[in-house]
């Protein structure tokens, strides 16, 4: 799903986490729970509009990706302080997998040889059999246009439990 939903998830984990528990077990919960959010919601990711490449050409791809990177950088200053270390967790996986690991295969291994991309080892492809092995009954619309409403009624329905929580 998008970083918003990451963000969100992170925001209310650690809010949670800090109610239970006292420092430094309330830090150690928001790391654990933040970072597993990530695996259950990329892994039920297909009920949501989320094209496996960028559709530039695509007007609607591209406003829909205007609104929800505005949104996060929004979200993220909102919400960054205190919320830093459960919304990091959350999309550590994120972070991991398109930013670090590209960076590291970009500058240092992959060669001319451009097969040597599919061998990288990416977090995400676990998430993928997650979510073949418990998730297949899910309706695919990574590719409709309406997959954008389950993802804003997931948005905005961590919004409200945010709301409900502060
Ligand atoms: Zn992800």
């Amino acid at each position: 799903m998008e970083a918003i939903t990451h963000i969100l998830t992170g925001v209310i984990l650690q809010i949670l986490s800090f109610r239970l528990l006292i420092t430094p077990w309330n830090y150690l919960l928001t790391i654990i729970l933040a970072f597993i959010s990530h695996f259950l919601i990329d892994a039920v990711a297909k009920i949501t509009y989320h094209t496996a490449e960028p559709m530039k050409d695509d007007t609607f791809w591209v406003i829909w990706h205007i609104i929800v990177i505005l949104i996060s950088i929004i979200f993220t200053i909102i919400f960054i302080n205190p919320y830093w270390i459960g919304i990091l967790s959350a999309n550590f996986v994120d972070i991991w997998d398109w930013i670090i690991i590209r960076i590291i295969y970009s500058k240092y291994i992959l060669t001319p040889d451009k097969n040597k991309s599919s061998k990288i080892i990416y977090i995400h492809t676990f998430i993928d059999k997650i979510r073949e092995r418990f998730f297949s009954w899910l309706p695919n619309l990574n590719y409709k246009k309406i997959g954008i409403l389950p993802e804003i009624f997931i948005i905005s329905g961590l919004l409200i439990i945010i709301f409900i929580l502060k």
